[in-house]
């Protein structure tokens, strides 16, 4: 098994270290990144960037936000440790965070965009003491809140590459947009920031996750597969069940038949597909035949072809179990997760750059179809809608306990060399 050499810029390193573990300390949950989206825009807007946040970026709500409690927990958190008068909180009022921040270099050129996902989990953070973060003090401080999947290291390559391209702005030509995005966990900030303007002139549009692999590897054409999430309610009519069953239409019933009938789903043979009930619920007394069920599903495939025929197939499961039981439903979206194919071309020519870097070849790696999804294939789709081209890249290694755990952690290495390549594309032009 290849290793991944250390970071040949040792200041780098550093500075990437000591960011990504002050942000590793504040996760903040989808839709509620408020003091993240400040602090990176306080930063970039020091750096040069022009920087839109706020109401400006959303031209329509967030379709899936928070639970109110939740919310304000965040807000409150946001304003103790930013102050109340934060010029750059006041805009984020209602869930509108994230932000995009462009530079211009030295002359005209390629338009660059880069997509940095911000949010954290619900999860308790370990404090055992082989937990790195926990062993050398920057756990999370904000109680059932973690950054388990890696995105303070992603926003920590998105602020480095700042650091760097607005250092050396005289020394590369056209322009670059910074996407910092929130909501990726819930599949809810990649559909709005596909929409932002500033995404619609990108020509050259590349994302990465860190970790996901089970060995170091980079890999420049990685693929997500699409998912649909629904919520689901059945409603029937309650009588009592040992007077009159024959007077009550069983949704607790007709919602146990469509489960069943969702995992048994046809598959396609053109790829892969997965179904998933995570969730179901119905408050009724024992001695009542239920009329309300609610619960939540998931259909996968390994494009949006194949997910449309699991959603299609689920469809018909959940219409013929309400018909069997005389009831009504609905379903509505809770979430969707796009797959787009990525260009070819970027690929090859970003593992051309990793190599002139130095990395081992034995590190680099093609391509790789990753088993989950990720809305980053809302933006690379417009991006090739539009005529420009578009790669997913993994920064692949083995991590702490796995992503979305308690323990989870990653090599702080994998940072430094995100930032040389996505460095080295926009000064080659
Ligand atoms: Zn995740
Ligand atoms: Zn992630």
């Amino acid at each position: 098994m290849s290793e991944l050499p250390p970071c040949p810029d040792v200041a780098l390193m550093r500075d990437l270290s000591e960011t990504r573990r002050r942000f590793h300390r504040t996760p903040e949950l989808s839709w509620t990144e408020y003091q993240t989206t400040a602090r990176l825009c306080e930063e970039l807007e020091s750096l040069g960037f022009a920087v839109e946040w706020g109401q400006r970026l959303y031209a329509r709500a967030p379709g899936n936000p928070p639970d109110p409690e939740t919310d304000a927990r965040a807000w409150q958190r946001a304003e103790q440790a930013l102050g109340a008068d934060n010029r750059y909180l006041a805009a984020m009022q209602s869930n509108r965070t994230g932000l995009v921040a462009t530079l211009d270099g030295s002359g005209p050129g390629r338009v660059f965009g880069f997509r940095f996902d911000i949010d954290a989990l619900p999860i308790s953070e370990s404090d055992a003491a082989a937990h790195v973060p926990a062993a050398e003090g920057f756990a999370s401080a904000y109680p059932g809140i973690m950054h388990a999947c890696g995105h303070d290291g992603h926003l920590t390559i998105g602020l480095g590459l700042a650091r760097r391209l607005a250092a050396s702005r005289g020394r590369w030509n056209g322009r670059v947009h910074l996407f910092f995005q929130p909501a990726e966990e819930v599949a809810g900030g990649g559909a709005v920031f596909a929409e932002l303007p500033q995404l619609a002139e990108v020509q050259l549009f590349t994302t990465l996750h860190l970790g996901i692999l089970d060995r170091y590897r980079i890999v420049f054409d990685a693929t997500w597969i699409a998912a649909r999430i629904y919520d689901v309610v059945y409603r029937g009519l309650a009588s009592h069940a040992g007077n009159a069953p024959q007077a009550g239409r069983n949704a607790l019933l007709a919602a146990c038949q469509a489960v069943q009938g969702l995992y048994a789903l046809p598959r396609h043979s053109a790829g892969m597909s997965r179904v998933n009930v995570g969730r179901f619920r119905s408050d009724n007394a024992h001695n009542v035949i239920a009329d309300e069920v609610h619960f939540r599903y998931e259909v996968r495939g390994g494009d949006d072809a194949i997910c449309d025929f699991m959603a299609e197939a689920a469809e018909r499961v959940l219409e013929g179990a309400a018909r069997m039981n005389g009831v009504e439903w609905q379903r509505s979206v809770f979430a969707e997760f796009s797959s787009c194919p990525n260009s070819r071309a970027l690929a090859e020519r970003i593992a051309g750059l990793a190599q002139g870097l130095g990395l081992p070849q034995a590190l680099l790696q093609d391509s790789f179809q990753v088993s989950a999804s990720e809305d980053a294939g809302y933006l690379i789709r417009r991006v090739r809608e539009q005529g420009g081209e578009a790669t997913h890249l993994i920064l692949g290694s083995p991590v702490g306990g796995g992503h979305h755990s308690p323990t989870f952690d990653f090599d702080e290495q994998l940072l430094g060399w995100g930032v040389l390549l996505f460095e080295r594309l926009v000064t080659e032009g």
